[in-house]
């Protein structure tokens, strides 16, 4: 339990201070506060919204929650969790500066309005919060990541915050109401899009790995009809890579096969089952 930091009032209420985490040279989800739960337990990110960013990160880039990190503006709970005041924000920026250059992220995602305005600064103006990050990420879809403002150097997309009391309602724009949520999933595609993090293969996990795993049993069946040795069904952000072992040596071979980031489970799962029912009959499939 760290509590050595006495720089502002919130050191008076908090249980403990809650450090950043996760990995380097990926995606950094900045929000405003710990929460209760948090607090409790000195983790980032564990409450139901910080479920929900983990859902939503995974679903769409194919990162578990140890592929991307999380901070806060503020390392300490604010009191019936109001918002951190401006002079605790200043108080905790320097913590904030030391956190992005030692996870040295590719894309800082500023998750809720509080993060957002510290973040985005001048980018975004007094007034409505969500109709300025959706014409910002619209904007960047545009025209590229080159639009989005920047913090310590590094290109940040503002998104809404991903409590269940804002992720589940809707915002109003020129064309009529959209929900939150859209918006908040654009952000996260944006990301993937403009700073792919590459390079390390990741597992599946979530709703991406349940979709693959049901695809991967289809295959199985119609490899009980063959009489080959192996095949293995990879999901890493942006592939599928089937690892497919033929009985005969030296038959071995992989195939990624690109797919899009912005794809839903549903997407990817049908997208998995048409290439398996293109590829050679095997025995045994394992996902890895
Ligand atoms: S919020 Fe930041 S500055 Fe304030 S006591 Fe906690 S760690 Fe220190």
């Amino acid at each position: 339990m760290r509590n050595d930091c006495a720089a502002c009032r919130l050191s008076e209420c908090r249980t403990q201070m809650v450090e950043p985490d996760g990995a380097t040279d990926s995606i950094l989800a900045v929000g405003e506060a710990p929460g209760a739960e948090e607090d409790e337990r000195g983790v980032g990110f564990i409450g139901a919204a910080g479920r929900t960013l983990r859902r939503e990160i995974e679903a769409i880039t194919g990162l578990p929650r140890e592929g991307w990190s999380r901070a806060n503006i503020v390392r300490c709970r604010p009191p019936n969790n109001r918002k951190p005041f401006a002079d605790e924000v200043r108080s905790c920026t320097d913590k904030l500066k030391e956190a992005i250059e030692r996870q040295n992220p590719r894309v800082i995602l500023a998750v809720g309005e509080s993060a957002g305005r510290v973040l985005c600064g001048e980018r975004l103006r007094a007034g409505a919060y969500l109709p300025q990050v959706a014409r910002m990420i619209a904007d960047a879809q545009q025209r590229g990541s080159q639009a989005l403002p920047l913090y310590e150097g590094r290109r940040v997309i503002p998104m809404p915050h991903t409590s269940g009391l804002a992720w589940n309602r809707t915002y109003k724009t020129p064309e009529g109401n959209r929900k939150i949520a859209e918006l908040g999933r654009d952000a996260i595609r944006l990301a993937a899009q403009c700073f792919p993090v590459s390079g390390r293969p990741w597992t599946a996990h979530g709703r991406i790995a349940k979709a693959a795993e049901q695809a991967a049993a289809a295959w199985f069946v119609r490899a009980c009809e063959g009489a080959n040795e192996g095949a293995f069904l990879h999901y890493k952000p942006g592939y599928i890579g089937f690892w497919i072992s033929r009985k005969h040596p030296g038959e071995h071979w992989v195939r990624d096969i690109p797919i899009s980031n912005g794809m839903n489970e549903q997407e990817i799962a049908s997208f998995i089952f048409d290439r398996a029912r293109s590829l050679p009959i095997v025995s045994e499939v394992d996902l890895c």
